[in-house]
């Protein structure tokens, strides 16, 4: 028998969702959403699942990750019930309720566990630099830059870098495992040919790389004289995924190469790279900024706490970032060092906060879903 939590409605408060009690099962939500059809009702049968409390039931489901929010639903509907707000309400639910370590529930729910965890990576990285940093020397390189890797030596970065890495990897891998788990070990337990797993393994490659879903949106854009159906709400996504994908490998795994003391010329690789993930991570931030303070669409309407955290983390990241460049190449040795502490005081946290917990994990369970949705419905092919 299905289990019930009658508080439900009301957890899902803290996620972000409106009054669930207001929909009056009209059915308008799910005519207008181009997700729907006749085997799933796309979002009715999610509202009507939180309104009756099935929790186990909404975790099993993929549906509010295959949902883009154009928030065609919430303008339709004729109670303001939310329900497009109500699918990322979920988005923020399941991801707390894949991750087994309770934070990401705890960061969800709580302003102070956010701002806490923030403050206290940060001063991890202060006291690591006051123990560990290099010589702060004024003597510049013969093309007059600054001598960063003296002052923060690439290699004890890369260390850094690399264990921050495992540890991001192991809580979004393990809390992916949970997420399969749930979907198909859930109340809609399903058995699945093992080879299926990589005939679909397609659709995770290219969901990741392309972000695809965000494309659906109607809304057009004029180049030129053309009327384009380019989403520049998939456009912005996909530059701050890539730009975003992009810096992390090259920290990551090619520190030494990317920071480096030499002055390149700007048409070189390394410039040439860096300046795209900068661009890439700005665009988007600037389009999502923008779309929250003027809240003219549907999709950035209704802001929670932890959009609002992740935008300023990563402004700041970025922020810092160009200004460690152009302090750098313009030989000012201590507004290069202070900046480069600050960089990675910001940028440490916005990672172990966000990647594995909050916002930047849908970068990877949006993919997931809809590849387990691919296997979920060619098992379900085979069986007929
Ligand atoms: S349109 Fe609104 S009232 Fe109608 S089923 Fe959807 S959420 Fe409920
Ligand atoms: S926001 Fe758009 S895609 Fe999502 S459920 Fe509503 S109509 Fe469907």
């Amino acid at each position: 028998m299905a289990k019930v939590n009658p508080d439900f409605s009301e957890t899902l408060k803290d996620y972000g969702a409106f009054d669930l009690t207001a929909c009056y099962n009209c059915g308008t939500c799910t005519a207008v959403c181009t997700l729907s059809d006749e085997e799933n009702s796309i979002p009715r049968k999610m509202v009507r699942y939180g309104v009756l409390g099935l929790e186990e039931e909404i975790q099993s489901s993929v549906d509010p990750w295959l949902c883009y929010y154009c928030g065609e639903c919430s303008t339709s509907c004729p109670r303001q019930a939310g329900p497009g707000e109500l699918m990322m309400s979920l988005r923020r639910y399941l991801t707390a309720s894949y991750d087994w370590t309770g934070l990401s529930r705890r960061f969800y729910t709580s302003k102070i566990w956010e701002i806490a965890a923030i403050m206290l990576l940060s001063a991890l990285i202060l006291v690591l630099f006051l123990l560990f940093h290099g010589p702060m020397t004024t003597e510049l390189t013969p093309q007059g830059g600054v001598q960063l890797n003296t002052f923060a030596p690439w290699k004890r970065i890369e260390t850094g870098d690399w264990i921050m890495a495992g540890i991001l990897s192991f809580f979004l891998l393990s809390n992916i495992f949970r997420m399969y788990r749930k979907i198909f070990h859930g109340p809609q337990k399903i058995r699945v040919p093992f080879r299926l797993f990589f005939t679909q393994l397609w659709e995770l490659i290219f969901h990741f790389l392309t972000q695809w879903r965000f494309s659906k949106s109607t809304r057009t854009t004029r180049i030129g004289r053309k009327e384009l159906k380019i989403s520049p709400y998939w456009v912005s996504h996909w530059l701050l995924m890539s730009g975003y994908v992009l810096l992390f490998t090259m920290i990551v795994v090619f520190l030494e190469w990317f920071q480096t003391d030499i002055i390149h010329p700007w048409w070189h690789p390394q410039r040439l790279l860096g300046y795209y993930a900068t661009f890439g991570l700005a665009f988007g931030l600037i389009f999502f900024v923008y779309g929250r303070i003027r809240r003219d669409q549907e999709n950035n309407k209704h802001s929670h706490y932890t959009d609002w955290t992740f935008l300023v983390l990563l402004s700041g990241t970025v922020i810092t970032g160009i200004l460690v460049h152009i302090f750098r190449i313009s030989g000012l040795p201590y507004a290069t060092y202070y900046t480069y502490v600050l960089h990675l005081m910001i940028l440490f946290p916005m990672l172990m906060i966000e990647v594995p917990f909050s916002k930047w994990s849908h970068l990877a369970y949006r993919p997931f879903a809809v590849y387990f949705n691919g296997v979920r419905n060619a098992a379900l092919k085979i069986k007929k």
